[in-house]
Protein backbone atom coordinates (compact mmCIF):
# COMPACT_ATOMS: atom_id res chain seq x y z
CA UNK A 1 0.00 0.00 0.00
CA UNK A 2 2.90 2.35 1.09
CA UNK A 3 4.60 1.62 -2.91
CA UNK A 4 1.00 2.09 -4.48
CA UNK A 5 0.70 5.89 -2.48
CA UNK A 6 4.02 6.41 -3.22
CA UNK A 7 4.02 5.46 -7.01
CA UNK A 8 0.84 7.94 -7.42
CA UNK A 9 1.97 10.89 -5.31
CA UNK A 10 -0.46 10.69 -2.62
CA UNK A 11 0.50 11.64 0.68
CA UNK A 12 0.08 8.98 3.26
CA UNK A 13 -2.42 10.11 5.91
CA UNK A 14 -4.16 7.82 8.77
CA UNK A 15 -7.54 8.64 6.97
CA UNK A 16 -6.17 7.59 3.46
CA UNK A 17 -4.73 3.94 4.66
CA UNK A 18 -7.66 2.99 6.45
CA UNK A 19 -10.16 3.90 3.20
CA UNK A 20 -7.39 2.30 1.04
CA UNK A 21 -7.60 -1.17 3.92
CA UNK A 22 -10.85 -0.88 3.76
CA UNK A 23 -11.50 -1.19 -0.22
CA UNK A 24 -8.47 -3.76 -0.10
CA UNK A 25 -10.16 -6.02 2.27
CA UNK A 26 -13.68 -5.84 0.06
CA UNK A 27 -12.14 -5.36 -3.21
CA UNK A 28 -15.40 -3.98 -4.74
CA UNK A 29 -17.41 -2.25 -2.46
CA UNK A 30 -20.05 0.86 -2.65
CA UNK A 31 -19.52 3.86 -1.20
CA UNK A 32 -21.70 2.79 1.76
CA UNK A 33 -19.97 -0.52 2.12
CA UNK A 34 -16.89 1.47 2.30
CA UNK A 35 -17.98 3.92 5.09
CA UNK A 36 -19.27 1.05 6.81
CA UNK A 37 -15.93 -0.57 7.01
CA UNK A 38 -13.63 2.16 7.91
CA UNK A 39 -15.95 3.30 10.75
CA UNK A 40 -15.70 -0.05 12.52
CA UNK A 41 -12.47 0.79 13.17
CA UNK A 42 -12.00 4.58 12.65
CA UNK A 43 -15.53 6.03 14.08
CA UNK A 44 -14.31 9.72 13.66
CA UNK A 45 -13.55 9.36 10.01
CA UNK A 46 -16.21 11.47 8.52
CA UNK A 47 -18.51 10.35 5.64
CA UNK A 48 -17.24 13.13 3.53
CA UNK A 49 -13.97 12.59 3.87
CA UNK A 50 -14.23 9.25 2.91
CA UNK A 51 -16.48 9.86 -0.59
CA UNK A 52 -13.53 12.23 -1.08
CA UNK A 53 -10.70 10.08 -0.32
CA UNK A 54 -12.33 7.51 -2.93
CA UNK A 55 -12.68 9.71 -5.56
CA UNK A 56 -9.14 11.24 -5.06
CA UNK A 57 -7.86 7.40 -5.30
CA UNK A 58 -9.59 7.35 -8.69
CA UNK A 59 -8.51 10.48 -9.66
CA UNK A 60 -4.98 9.54 -8.99
CA UNK A 61 -5.56 5.72 -10.88
CA UNK A 62 -4.85 3.96 -7.64
CA UNK A 63 -8.15 2.42 -7.79
CA UNK A 64 -10.72 2.22 -10.24
CA UNK A 65 -14.53 2.76 -10.39
CA UNK A 66 -17.37 0.62 -12.06
CA UNK A 67 -20.57 1.10 -13.28
CA UNK A 68 -23.26 -1.71 -13.29
CA UNK A 69 -26.21 -1.91 -15.37
CA UNK A 70 -28.66 -0.61 -12.71
CA UNK A 71 -26.71 2.45 -12.33
CA UNK A 72 -24.74 0.80 -8.67
CA UNK A 73 -21.05 2.64 -8.46
CA UNK A 74 -18.91 -0.15 -6.88
CA UNK A 75 -15.17 0.99 -6.35
CA UNK A 76 -12.43 -1.56 -7.29
CA UNK A 77 -9.35 -2.08 -5.64
CA UNK A 78 -7.93 -3.20 -9.16
CA UNK A 79 -7.20 -0.04 -10.86
CA UNK A 80 -6.31 -1.37 -14.35
CA UNK A 81 -8.50 -3.02 -16.62
CA UNK A 82 -10.28 -5.89 -16.30
CA UNK A 83 -13.60 -7.76 -16.98
CA UNK A 84 -16.23 -7.99 -14.06
CA UNK A 85 -18.96 -10.52 -14.02
CA UNK A 86 -22.20 -8.64 -12.59
CA UNK A 87 -25.35 -10.30 -11.04
CA UNK A 88 -28.47 -8.86 -12.53
CA UNK A 89 -29.71 -7.90 -9.78
CA UNK A 90 -26.70 -5.01 -9.10
CA UNK A 91 -25.98 -7.06 -5.62
CA UNK A 92 -22.38 -8.21 -6.42
CA UNK A 93 -19.61 -7.99 -8.70
CA UNK A 94 -16.38 -9.62 -9.21
CA UNK A 95 -13.65 -10.30 -11.42
CA UNK A 96 -14.04 -12.76 -14.54
CA UNK A 97 -9.92 -13.33 -14.13
CA UNK A 98 -10.30 -14.25 -18.73
CA UNK A 99 -6.84 -13.47 -19.68
CA UNK A 100 -7.84 -14.18 -23.44
CA UNK A 101 -11.06 -12.02 -23.57
CA UNK A 102 -8.87 -8.98 -21.65
CA UNK A 103 -6.15 -9.77 -23.93
CA UNK A 104 -8.54 -9.73 -27.32
CA UNK A 105 -10.06 -6.35 -26.22
CA UNK A 106 -6.74 -4.87 -26.27
CA UNK A 107 -5.28 -6.02 -29.27
CA UNK A 108 -8.48 -5.09 -30.96
CA UNK A 109 -10.03 -2.15 -29.76
CA UNK A 110 -6.84 0.19 -30.27
CA UNK A 111 -6.60 -0.50 -33.87
CA UNK A 112 -10.61 0.31 -34.50
CA UNK A 113 -11.33 4.00 -35.78
CA UNK A 114 -14.62 5.58 -34.83
CA UNK A 115 -15.05 8.85 -35.99
CA UNK A 116 -15.40 11.51 -33.67
CA UNK A 117 -14.70 8.92 -30.56
CA UNK A 118 -11.26 8.81 -28.90
CA UNK A 119 -10.82 5.61 -26.44
CA UNK A 120 -10.09 6.34 -22.92
CA UNK A 121 -10.70 3.46 -21.08
CA UNK A 122 -12.26 0.00 -21.74
CA UNK A 123 -15.29 -1.44 -19.06
CA UNK A 124 -16.58 -4.91 -20.18
CA UNK A 125 -19.21 -5.89 -17.48
CA UNK A 126 -20.69 -9.47 -18.04
CA UNK A 127 -24.20 -9.42 -16.58
CA UNK A 128 -26.06 -12.55 -15.17
CA UNK A 129 -27.04 -14.72 -12.27
CA UNK A 130 -24.46 -16.45 -9.83
CA UNK A 131 -25.25 -19.63 -8.33
CA UNK A 132 -23.63 -20.96 -5.33
CA UNK A 133 -21.44 -18.94 -3.17
CA UNK A 134 -21.97 -15.04 -3.77
CA UNK A 135 -20.29 -13.69 -1.00
CA UNK A 136 -17.24 -12.64 -2.45
CA UNK A 137 -17.09 -9.18 -3.96
ZN1 LIG B 1 -12.64 -5.67 -10.31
Amino acid sequence: MVTTFLKSGIKITPQRVAVFEALESLCHASADEVISKVQEKAPYISPATIYNTLDKFVQMGVISRVATDGNKMFFDITPTPHVHLCADDNSFIADAHIPELEQLIADYLPRVQIPGFHLSKIQVNLVGRFEGNTQEK
